[in-house]
């Protein structure tokens, strides 16, 4: 009893602990609830919630593994299995847990499941015939304990290398959470590095490659930031600024996301973001969330502090114009960027403004295009391309940029049509109709539409037209994919004694339109094949349910567009 009762106090001191090093959040978060989901210590972070990646915030916290596969991966409360999901990329073995306080912890790239769980989604892989599967066990079917082992760490999935991806999310509006609001500890005393900030002469018009910038280089460190030589900037007219910063851990060698940006214009906040909280469907808005024109022509990802009108993120407040300041007077502003990391570390970058109307930088003319409001459905039409931007595609409003191109050589059944530019960032796909040339009709079946680096559009035909919905500007055309899959056996063949060997292994990869589907027959019986997109691997696991003797093996394997190859072969046991 006393000892329940020291335990219960040492958890109220170690909650006000974490309490002392605020970090921002719009919401308060249990912070004694949930135990951590390895038993590596000390815990260190591979990625961190809301960390820059291409097209997407990371959903979740990267625990080091070690370079290792196979540790125990706990359940961090009592609840139970509430979805299994298997997948060739993405998370790979993925387990999701839901909790009675409201929230559901996920665990990614796992090697295995527990062997209750592993039985279960091989029972499911064979009823449906299929490696890749997503199922919600009812609560009574798999309930767990704080601590059961759920599962092993692994790389499955579109993983970089071991470690554990978790998640926390809200079990009703399935929105993910940052872990770190949890109370989970992770040594971490350094603050946010911060390399450079950079000015935006917005004049009133929509962010896009053609608004001027201006970079500062930025010096300084442990916590304190100041520009290099530089003690007043000189602007005028409506501006906005940018950011480029990390955040360390203790231990970690490699950089992580920040969790929020404040900044202050002459003491009073006008820009907050923080990485509290996001919805999966507003995750690619991270490219209206940074300087997207840059990051296409050099990789570095600079925070904007302002926010493009059609950007549904919910991750900013505090917005006065949107982060937009007017500078046309002739005080002089200071301006204070607060950069706190996921332990309430903070950087400091203050600087001077001070408005000159000889410091006015106009925006170059656009090119004339149509003018699309960022709130609206647009169209565009002629008589080879017909085009339909749905609601929500557009961050911005958008002088439309459109120009025909003879069709190119080699695989093409149309001209080429560039739609705008590949600086400008899509929140939604597009609706794409491109004409078809005659000559495509005894291929209809096989067609898709291509982009000028060759990468498969997905489409079908539809009346004369190729009907496809790119996800990004660029150069589209129509092309056919014929050629089915390739199949290489790594380590059985025709006629080959497999006694001993613990599995029979194949790469598998298509050239164009992608995998639809593989399936495996032994005796004519459907059997599980696994499949590791970003090795190309597919192979099956003998269980023991393949008795000694001479067997009959059949891999069928599809693209998308129904090119199918056939492989058949005997075997012994
Ligand atoms: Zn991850």
């Amino acid at each position: 009893m006393i000892k329940a009762k020291l335990l219960l106090l040492s958890l109220l001191f170690f909650s006000f602990a974490v309490n002392a090093q605020q970090v921002f959040s719009t919401q308060k978060y249990p912070l004694v609830d949930f135990r951590s989901p390895l038993d590596i210590v000390p815990p260190a972070l591979a990625g961190s919630f809301g960390e820059l990646r291409p097209n997407h915030f990371h959903s979740g916290m990267d625990f080091r593994t070690n370079q290792r596969e196979g540790y125990p991966v706990y359940a961090i409360a009592d609840g139970f299995v509430s979805r299994l999901r298997v997948q060739n990329s993405g998370f790979g073995l993925a387990v999701y847990l839901t909790h009675p306080n409201g929230y559901t912890s996920v665990y990614g790239h796992l090697s295995r499941f527990n062997s209750k769980i592993a039985q279960q989604v091989k029972t499911l892989q064979y009823q449906k015939k299929s490696y890749e599967i997503d199922t919600f066990p009812s609560n009574l079917l798999l309930p767990v304990r704080k601590g059961d082992i759920i599962a092993y760490t692994g790389n499955t999935g579109s993983s970089g290398g071991p470690h554990l991806h978790f998640e926390i999310r809200d079990t009703k509006t399935e929105a993910i959470i940052n872990p770190q609001l949890f109370g989970f500890e992770i040594p971490d005393n350094i603050p946010p590095v911060i390399y450079a900030m950079y000015t935006y002469r917005l004049n009133h018009l929509p962010f896009n490659e053609l608004t001027p910038k201006q970079y500062f280089q930025v010096v300084g460190g442990s916590g304190n930031y100041a520009l290099n030589q530089v003690n007043t900037i000189h602007l005028d007219g409506e501006v906005g600024f940018g950011v480029i910063s990390t955040d360390k851990h203790n231990g970690a060698s490699g950089t992580n996301g920040v969790y929020s940006i404040e900044l202050e214009l002459d003491g009073k906040i006008i820009f907050t973001s923080a990485m509290e909280r996001f919805k999966f469907e507003n995750s690619k808005a991270i490219n209206s969330h940074i300087d997207y024109p840059t990051f296409i022509n050099t990789k570095r990802s600079i925070q904007k502090s302002f926010v493009d009108p059609g950007n549904p993120l919910g991750i900013y407040s505090n917005l006065v114009n949107n982060g937009r300041i007017e500078f046309n007077d002739d005080k002089l502003h200071q301006l204070k960027y607060i950069i706190t990391d996921g332990k309430g570390n903070k950087s400091v970058l203050q600087f001077k403004v001070q408005s000159d109307p000889k410091a006015v930088i106009k925006t170059p003319d656009m090119a004339t295009g149509i003018r699309y409001a960022y709130g609206n459905v647009n169209e565009f039409n002629n008589s080879e391309v017909k085009v339909i931007f749905p609601k929500g595609t557009l961050y911005n409003d958008l002088n439309f940029q459109y120009k025909a191109f003879p069709k190119p050589a080699g695989n093409a059944f149309s001209a080429a049509h560039q739609i705008h530019n590949s600086l400008t960032p899509l929140h939604l796909g597009f609706e794409l109709w491109i004409k078809a040339d005659s000559s495509l009709l005894k291929y209809k079946e096989k067609a898709l539409i291509v982009n000028s680096g060759g990468g498969s559009q997905g489409g079908s035909f539809d009346n004369g037209y190729v009907k496809a919905t790119p996800r990004n500007f660029g150069r589209f055309h129509i092309a056919i994919d014929t050629i089915p899959p390739t199949l290489t056996p790594l380590n059985i063949s025709d006629g080959k004694n497999m006694a001993g060997i613990s599995k029979m292994s194949f790469k598998l990869r298509d050239n164009l339109s992608g995998l639809k589907s593989f399936n495996g027959y032994v005796d004519g019986k459907w059997i599980l094949m696994e499949f590791d997109a970003k090795t190309a691997s597919l192979w099956h696991t003998f269980d023991g349910s393949i008795a000694p003797g001479k067997h009959s093996l059949e891999l069928i394997v599809s693209d998308m567009k129904g090119n199918n190859r056939n492989y058949s072969i005997t075997f012994y046991k």
